[in-house]
């Protein structure tokens, strides 16, 4: 009979084998999820003996966790914006930068007026788990999203998430490369967290990201502006109000410069650590796209 203590002890130690820097950490909390059990219960119930089923449950998470996968995958879920969203293997985990961007985009909507006001259609372009453009709809009645994503892994985690948030009839999950959105559709707003890591600076990330997470939510080409490059063009074209991108460190000033030059003046919005993090442009007098067409 091995107890609950024994179990996080063994865990820990093979999690440190592992190079996992949060060994202990992550062992209380793969088996608090096992066991149903908060980190302080666990504390309470350190002499109870683990029963077979629980060790089985418990087993393939924590080969998992050793072969560094990234914690929110293993749990499943991942906090964004307060919420819970579902995760796991090719998925990008949400991160809080990430609310930086949606602070300033519910600012950028502005508060709605009269008692029926017209919906805002959102295009979220590498939406992931969807935490974007599903935390924009749950935070604004008025947003109907086009979640948008190139992998069909990353849009199941959409779709599960769309669900879990009863949205099904505010956020559509769109499978295709870029603004895979219909001609006809109206889209008012063009959102994306694309790709932005240098190709280069991917291998000296922690392995969980470097080895684990998708590439394709990761690679931004040579400098890391390469899908702002693609997608400004395509989305100044369709954005009727704006386009707000998240930025990594030091990209901000450049994907202002290019919003700025496809007719979309755009502003830098810093996170809490003081780094130009969120770059929001609005559609200018002579900004060259063309008005939707009426479907
Ligand atoms: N913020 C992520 C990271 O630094 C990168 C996500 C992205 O490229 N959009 O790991």
């Amino acid at each position: 009979m091995i107890t609950l203590v024994e179990v996080l002890q063994r865990t820990t130690t093979f999690f440190e084998q592992k190079g996992i820097p949060s060994a202990r950490l992550d062992a209380q909390l793969i088996l608090g999820k096992v066991l149903g059990l908060d980190r302080v219960k666990l504390y309470l119930n350190f002499d109870r003996p683990m029963a077979d089923p629980e060790l089985e449950t418990l087993r393939p998470l924590v080969r998992r966790r050793g072969e560094r996968e990234p914690m929110a995958w293993v749990l499943g879920t991942k906090e964004f914006y307060g919420r819970d969203f579902e995760v796991g293997p090719g998925v990008l985990v949400p991160r809080p930068d990430t609310e930086t961007l949606i602070e300033k985009l519910i600012a950028a909507f502005g508060t709605a007026e009269g008692s029926d006001p017209a919906p805002l259609y959102v295009a979220d372009i590498g939406s992931g788990s969807g935490c974007i453009g599903i935390t924009l709809a749950l935070e604004d009645a008025r947003v109907r999203v086009y979640a948008i994503d190139a992998s069909p892994e990353a849009l199941e985690y959409t779709r599960k998430n769309i669900e879990k948030h009863a949205l099904k009839d505010r956020v559509a999950a769109l499978n295709g490369r870029d603004l895979a959105v219909p001609a006809a559709r109206r889209i008012d707003w063009v959102v994306s967290n694309p790709p932005y890591i240098p190709s280069a600076a991917i291998a000296g990330l922690q392995p969980e990201v470097a080895l684990r997470e998708p590439k394709l939510a990761l690679d931004g080409g040579a400098d890391g502006l390469d899908m702002y490059r693609r997608l400004i063009p395509i989305a100044a074209q369709r954005a009727q109000v704006g386009i707000a991108f998240e930025v990594g460190e030091g990209q901000a000033e450049a994907v202002r410069d290019l919003l700025n030059a496809a007719g979309f003046p755009a502003q830098i919005h810093n996170d809490l650590s003081g780094i130009g993090r969120a770059v929001i442009g609005l559609r200018g007098s002579s900004a060259s796209g063309t008005l939707y067409a009426a479907p």
